[in-house]
């Protein structure tokens, strides 16, 4: 596994001055987004600022990432990766009870139900390579510390190159600059553009295991999703390759890095405490890295795009790790960018509107995640206690946990999952008010 990057850059192509698009960031986002422009004949430059292959978290994919690997040209490859394959989440709620796992392909049994688990440094280095297969030239040197405005036209970027430390900055224009800079989300800093979920107030801690229980079959590559005794965290179970399972857990941001609780690796091991269920996985395992820690991930940014320029995957918002939607948004944010890009080319407008214009299509599908995250966070409100009494929308649920998110009437399950969440979230509120008040 990759997590420190020995740096060592290797050759790095030429620089031009100008290409008609630069990338800023090489994940999922930027590299679907540099891929399909390339593609489409269109100078690109992709930049990032580590070496390739990079750690990076986020390994679990979900269904619906395959229609833009299909795009990009990248299924074959994957289906000769030993990354294992994804056929189910399972949910185990309180510790320890364990739902029955919810399998894609009983929904749609197509090759697209089943996805991957996937080492993402080894992933977004196949993306990466893809991109320059077609046509991008690829720099991983490259900090970019300014986008560079004409008025309110993007026009390029400014960056510093680690491998040519005698040239201060670097300045290269584009017609367009797709900010793809994950949750350093550049311009959203830079231009005063974030808006942070306040329901949202997350953190995680995680590291991985080597040997740890597996499920055999077609359940050795599942998610499993354990929420703690209370309910007051949740830990993420996703088996990688050669044994190694991530394992991370995420809570309210003042529960989990409350100070009196001790150090992160005293906090994780009393957050395993609560969750026989996951206890039981790693009795016999061993720990194989370090602990991993970030916060206060959740936002999106009060404006997508502006003349020559447009915000993709995280730089635009990120919601919660919970569903593992990060990537598939990176993906598929990244696509639509490219593909109204390359229509703005065609049709020498590249305005705010015609950058942006796929946002609200895109929001909708981005809402629908969100408001299922929402319920999962309800307390007192379960998922098992709403599809007993509305079975009628288990497939608008499963459709969701695909990423099946933009199609329309998948909403419908909101009109009786949230006056469901509110009811159960005011009895929870009464009951702990009767409990501190006896
Ligand atoms: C705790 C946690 C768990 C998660 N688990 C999952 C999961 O299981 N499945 C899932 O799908 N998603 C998961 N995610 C989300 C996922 O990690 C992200 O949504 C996804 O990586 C976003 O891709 P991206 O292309 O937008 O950005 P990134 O993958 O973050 O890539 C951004 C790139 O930009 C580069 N960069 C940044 N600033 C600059 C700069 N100034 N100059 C040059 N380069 C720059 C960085 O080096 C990086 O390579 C998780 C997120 C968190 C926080």
């Amino acid at each position: 596994m990759i997590t420190t990057a020995d740096i060592d850059y290797g050759p790095q192509p030429e620089l031009k001055d100008q290409y008609d698009v630069i990338v800023m960031g090489a994940g999922p986002g930027g590299s679907v987004a540099a891929s399909i422009i390339a593609e489409a004949g269109y100078s690109v430059l992709l930049l990032d600022r580590s070496e390739f292959p990079r750690f990076h978290v986020g390994e679990s994919l979900i269904p619906e990432t395959y229609w833009t690997l299909k795009r990009i040209g990248l299924l074959d490859e994957l289906k000769k990766s030993n990354f294992p394959r994804k056929h189910s989440v399972q949910f185990v709620s309180e510790g320890h009870k364990e739902s029955a796992p919810f399998y894609f392909e009983d929904y749609n049994p197509h090759e697209c139900s089943v996805t991957w688990q996937v080492e993402r440094g080894t992933f977004d280095k196949m993306l990466t390579d893809q991109a320059v297969k077609k046509g991008t030239v690829f720099r991983s040197d490259a900090s970019v510390t300014e986008v560079l405005f004409d008025g309110d036209q993007a026009t390029g970027v400014k960056a510093k190159l680690a491998t040519e430390s005698d040239v201060p900055h670097r300045e290269i224009s584009s017609r367009v600059v797709v900010d793809s800079t994950g949750q350093s989300a550049f311009l959203v800093n830079r231009l005063g553009l974030k808006d942070t979920d306040p329901c949202l107030k997350k953190g995680s801690i995680w590291t991985y295991y080597k040997g740890a229980l597996r499920d055999s079959g077609r359940d050795a590559g599942a998610t499993i999703i354990l929420q703690t005794e209370g309910k007051k965290s949740w830990f993420w179970y996703i088996p990688l390759s050669d044994d190694v399972v991530s394992i991370g857990c995420t809570g309210d941001m003042q529960y989990l890095f409350d100070k009196s609780r001790g150090t992160t690796e005293e906090v994780f091991a009393q957050e395993v405490e609560r969750c026989p269920a996951l206890k039981r996985r790693i009795m016999n395992a061993e720990q194989c890295e370090k602990f991993f820690v970030t916060k206060d991930y959740s936002y999106k940014a009060t404006c997508p795009a502006g003349p020559g320029w447009v915000l993709v995957g995280d730089a635009g918002g990120f919601i919660d790790p919970c569903y593992s939607t990060g990537v598939f948004l990176a993906l598929k944010s990244g696509e639509f960018a490219a593909d109204a890009i390359v229509g703005g080319f065609r049709n020498d407008d590249l305005s705010a509107e015609q950058l942006g214009g796929w946002r609200e299509t895109y929001n909708r599908g981005v809402e629908n995640f969100r408001r299922l995250v929402y319920a999962f966070y309800t307390p007192g409100f379960s998922f098992g206690e709403f599809l007993k009494k509305y079975p009628q929308y288990k497939s608008n649920m499963v459709d969701i946990l695909i990423g099946d998110v933009f199609k329309d009437g998948v909403d419908e399950i909101f009109k009786e999952m949230e006056p469901m969440m509110r009811e159960r979230s005011e009895a929870h509120q009464m009951a702990k008010k009767s409990t501190s008040s006896m």
